[in-house]
């Protein structure tokens, strides 16, 4: 590790213009990690010009040749996945296999989305008038602001820097404060294998200073964001404000159903990864577990020993994260509601909380309501699948959902009516895959999906090209 992470603008290494630094801390056991460049308007200014210097040359590519360089950065990414998963690590604490797994899906969606270098299909019409023919094609925004969080930190890059090179955009990347070296290495990685100076930059520090200043920044067309519904709520209003476009994909309070009928061995198994994987720091974790009545004390039990032996979680983020949350629960234990496992900080350096399940909560109690983005997960219990849904849908959010039961009937009824952006039969919340549009209605979201080959409709823009053939007879 660097002692020192610096911004990457127009291909040059840099700190930030006004020399200040943030001291980035380990959450596996609190030590000091690096610092990170305290970077600014000034900072942000100069990666937008060199974006929109950079993006006009970068456009006149064919579309083949963007798609065989995102094949070139996926490829190096590949042959580096050790070291990169390796400082994945270092900046989040998450098991090793877990960052592995996640430098492998970034690999998987540069493949993919360098594959749209010969697939890129637009559409042909039909028309009223004789002799024209009405076709698409797809033209670049032009400077996208690229904001995202710590959660799974390359991926949350990837998701957005493959679809923004390969449409033929400029773009300036605002990592995570908590994740920038990952981002940093990632655009590095770029440069090496050929993009040019300009196409990405990477602009580091802290949201209210860089990030704002970013999603602010009258060059900037569009802002694609991955991170709280709060912050999303005033970049969509911000940048609004200039009719800027922005992706915003959000939080999440996400339910897994257990029916009377479910394979409980199974249902147990994805809820335990659901919830307490990577610390319950997904927007797809499963913070709501709704099981019928006739087996709720059963799965309860399997469910809480489970959580007591699951040893994967990892630590959380920050101090400020870790505090946040024993706050909630605090609060969620003098409103009622009891604390069944976890619910402590661990004896140990670091951030760590155990697995922790909660049971007697409101459905309208502050802690149903609220995405605590940590290994919190909360038992409700109901009669019937017309109430469970009435339980999954009475939230402010609609990312991912869940339902374990042998009924096809069930399973479809839940399928039509469980308000979310995906809803997984038999399995966990989360699992998508960078062929998959993924994204959720309601406060997670403004109705965007990335990835999949629904990213492209956000980092492009449809013309409708109309030909004229025969003027003469037309
Ligand atoms: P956050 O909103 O605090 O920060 C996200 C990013 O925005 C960071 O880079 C931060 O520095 C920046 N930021 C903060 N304030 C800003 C401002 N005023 N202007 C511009 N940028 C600003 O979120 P977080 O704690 O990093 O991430 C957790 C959240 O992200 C959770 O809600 C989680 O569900 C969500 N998330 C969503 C998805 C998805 O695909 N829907 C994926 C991962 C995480």
């Amino acid at each position: 590790m660097p002692a020192d992470v610096l911004n990457l603008v127009d291909g040059q290494a840099r700190p930030a213009a006004s020399g200040e630094w943030l001291a980035k801390l380990r959450p596996a056991d609190g030590l000091p990690l690096c610092r990170v460049a305290r970077s600014g308007a000034a900072d942000v200014d100069a990666a937008v010009a060199a974006a929109r210097a950079a993006q006009e040359a970068w456009a006149g590519f064919t579309p083949v040749s963007r798609g065989d360089l995102v094949r070139e950065i996926a490829l190096a990414l590949r042959g580096r996945r050790e070291e990169l998963s390796a400082v994945v690590v270092e900046e989040t604490g998450k098991p090793e296999a877990l960052a592995l797994g996640e430098t492998e899906a970034v690999v998987e969606m540069g493949l993919f989305m360098a594959g749209e270098g010969r697939r890129s299909y637009g559409r042909t019409m039909t028309a009223t008038m004789e002799h024209r023919t009405v076709l698409t094609v797809r033209q670049p925004v032009g400077v996208a602001g690229l904001v995202i969080s710590f959660n799974t930190p390359l991926p949350n890059v990837a998701w957005k820097v493959f679809p923004s090179i390969f449409c033929g955009n400029g773009a300036v990347l605002k990592p995570s404060e908590e994740t920038p070296l990952s981002a940093l290495r990632f655009a590095e990685i770029a440069h090496d294998v050929g993009l040019p100076a300009g196409v990405l930059n990477v602009v580091q520090g802290l949201g209210q200073e860089a990030g704002a200043a970013l999603v602010e920044h009258p060059g900037v067309d569009l802002v694609s964001f991955t991170g709280s519904a709060s912050t999303g709520r005033w970049i969509a209003e911000t940048a609004g404000r200039r009719l800027a476009k922005v992706c915003l994909e959000l939080g999440g309070k996400n339910a897994l159903v257990v029916c009377d009928d479910a394979d409980l061995e199974n249902a147990v198994h994805w809820a335990v990864q659901s919830s307490f994987s990577n610390a319950g720091q997904r927007c797809a974790a499963a913070s709501r577990i709704v099981v019928f009545d006739e087996v709720y004390e059963t799965f309860r039990d399997r469910f809480v020993a489970a959580a007591e032996g699951f040893a994967d979680a990892g630590p959380v983020i920050s101090e400020a994260s870790l505090d946040r949350i024993l706050a909630a629960l605090a609060r969620a234990r003098d409103a009622g509601a009891s604390v069944l496992c976890g619910g402590q900080r661990l004896d140990r350096e670091g951030w760590w909380l155990a697995p922790t399940v909660v049971q007697g909560a409101a459905r309208e109690a502050e802690i149903s309501c609220t995405e605590l983005f940590g290994p919190v997960t909360i038992l409700y219990r109901v009669g019937d699948l017309e109430e469970a849904l009435a339980v999954v849908n009475d939230s402010p959010y609609g990312l991912t959902s869940a339902i374990h039961t042998a009924s096809m009937h069930r399973a479809m009824r839940f399928a039509e009516n469980a308000e979310a952006g995906v809803v997984v039969v038999n399995g966990g919340t989360h699992g998508s895959e960078p062929h998959m549009g993924f994204g959720g209605v309601k406060q997670s979201g403004n109705g965007w999906r990335e990835p999949g080959v629904e990213a492209l409709d956000v980092y492009s823009e449809w013309k409708y090209v109309n030909l004229i053939t025969d003027p003469a007879k037309a």
